[in-house]
């Protein structure tokens, strides 16, 4: 089954859809969700309002597919999401063409259209495993520059694999989840013996992270030619981060508690089909990566990206960063691939994140390390305050869409607010 009515363009949906919208007529995102009267179930996202992706299946909305309706009243998405492509991409295109009909049973029954406003999302995947990538890069030698050499920045491994880590997948939360400050080992500048205290180098790195939807066996390698068939979503990811924890425990073995207390994602699942027309080619890769790394494809997307911040009390949130999924040098596919290029099995569920996203440009750096040269340049927010590092009460939101002749297709917010560390004595 194709998704081609999904990018069909000149759809005229029933609904009033505001134009800038993130959730269009050819968006569609899955995600979990709750209301009065409701529990938590599988839904849709247009415009203002979300489709009741359980109710409608009792309705009759999905008969052809003779799907069991309970992967629709899972708290995950990820029995929906077992159903394969064929299936999942069906569903939005029966949602599709029932959201542009003005006889279809989402507009004559009553409730299977529920106002965003009075829904609450929830995290939408039991994640299994989750790795982050360093894929970026801007930002790698940006890092590289300020921690070891400007002329030497990059390390020899960088240009020929998409470096990565295992992170942790148990604290993994959705957008709106208040963050706690974590304490940590810290070495203070110019002593010889760590301290334990509250972090005070909080930082976002603004990130996009994709949902695996097929799995692989244990020995089974991914071809990169067929790697995007593994990947059922995209997701903004903030991958919160303590830089004073991390300075000191990251060697030799690299990222550890300074990067496990938190990460948020937004709610909605972005499926990689609907994300076709803004299709584009990544950076030009030299040297050229090994064999079983190459593709001339077009791999990359143009999803404008960008970070803002909002202190406690304050209306006002400033953009702290515009940026692009595009520049990232290594692909999704690619990293996909060198992940199970040693026979590691992957799992339906499981989260792959970019790593920071910076660009070539001033504004575009994807994280407070770079933006402030690792804290020794503050930055004054539209509230008048100076920042270098979080403080409690902030509260940082991601936001991501890609729009191209009049299509627009958006993630949503990924956002959350730090909260004081309650456990500190
Ligand atoms: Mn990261």
């Amino acid at each position: 089954m194709s998704n081609e009515t999904v990018n069909k363009r000149g759809l005229n949906p029933f609904l009033t859809i505001p134009q800038n919208s993130d959730f269009s007529i050819y968006n569609l995102p899955f995600g979990i969700f709750s209301a009065p009267g409701k529990g938590k179930r599988a839904g849709i996202a247009i415009g203002e309002y979300v489709v009741d992706l359980a109710d409608a299946a009792d309705e009759g909305l999905f008969e052809e597919l003779d799907i069991d309706h309970e992967v629709f009243e899972s708290d995950v998405l990820n029995e929906m999401i077992a159903l394969g492509k064929p299936v999942t991409n069906r569903i939005r295109t029966i949602v599709q063409e029932a959201l542009c009909d003005e006889k279809s049973l989402l507009k004559s029954i009553d409730g299977l259209l529920v106002p965003m406003e009075n829904v609450t999302m929830h995290m939408p995947l039991r994640v299994g495993d989750y790795t982050d990538f360093y894929s970026s890069k801007e930002h790698a030698t940006n890092v590289g520059s300020m921690f070891r050499d400007p002329m030497n920045a990059l390390m020899p491994n960088w240009k020929h694999l998409p470096v990565g880590y295992h992170g942790r997948s148990s604290s993994i939360v959705v957008s709106g989840t208040e963050i706690q400050r974590p304490n940590g080992q810290i070495l203070p500048e110019g002593a010889d013996e760590p301290v334990f205290a509250p972090t005070e180098r909080l930082d976002f790195e603004l990130e996009v992270a994709f949902v695996i939807g097929k799995p692989t066996m244990m020995g089974e390698i991914v071809n990169v030619e067929e790697a995007e068939d593994h990947i059922f979503g995209l997701m903004l990811f903030n991958d919160w981060s303590a830089r004073d924890i991390q300075k000191w425990e990251y060697r030799p073995l690299g990222p550890f508690l300074g990067k496990s207390f938190a990460s948020t994602v937004s709610p909605w699942i972005v499926p990689i089909e609907a994300l076709e027309p803004f299709r584009v080619k990544g950076p030009e890769q030299n040297p050229k990566p090994l064999e079983y790394l190459r593709t001339n494809d077009k791999n990359s997307f143009d999803i404008q990206l960008a970070a803002s911040i909002r202190p406690e009390g304050s209306g006002s949130e400033t953009t702290v960063c515009e940026t692009n999924f595009r520049h990232l040098y290594w692909s999704m596919g690619q990293q996909l691939v060198h992940h199970t290029s040693n026979g590691c099995n992957i799992r339906i569920g499981d989260l792959m994140a970019s790593g920071t996203i910076s660009g070539p440009d001033e504004g575009s750096l994807g994280c407070l390390l770079e933006i402030t040269q690792n804290g020794s340049k503050a930055i004054t927010l539209d509230s008048g305050e100076k920042r270098t590092w979080l403080e409690d009460g902030d509260r940082v939101t991601l936001r991501g869409f890609a729009e191209k002749d009049g299509i627009r297709v958006g993630f949503g917010e990924s956002a959350g607010k730090i909260r004081i560390n309650v456990n500190v004595s």
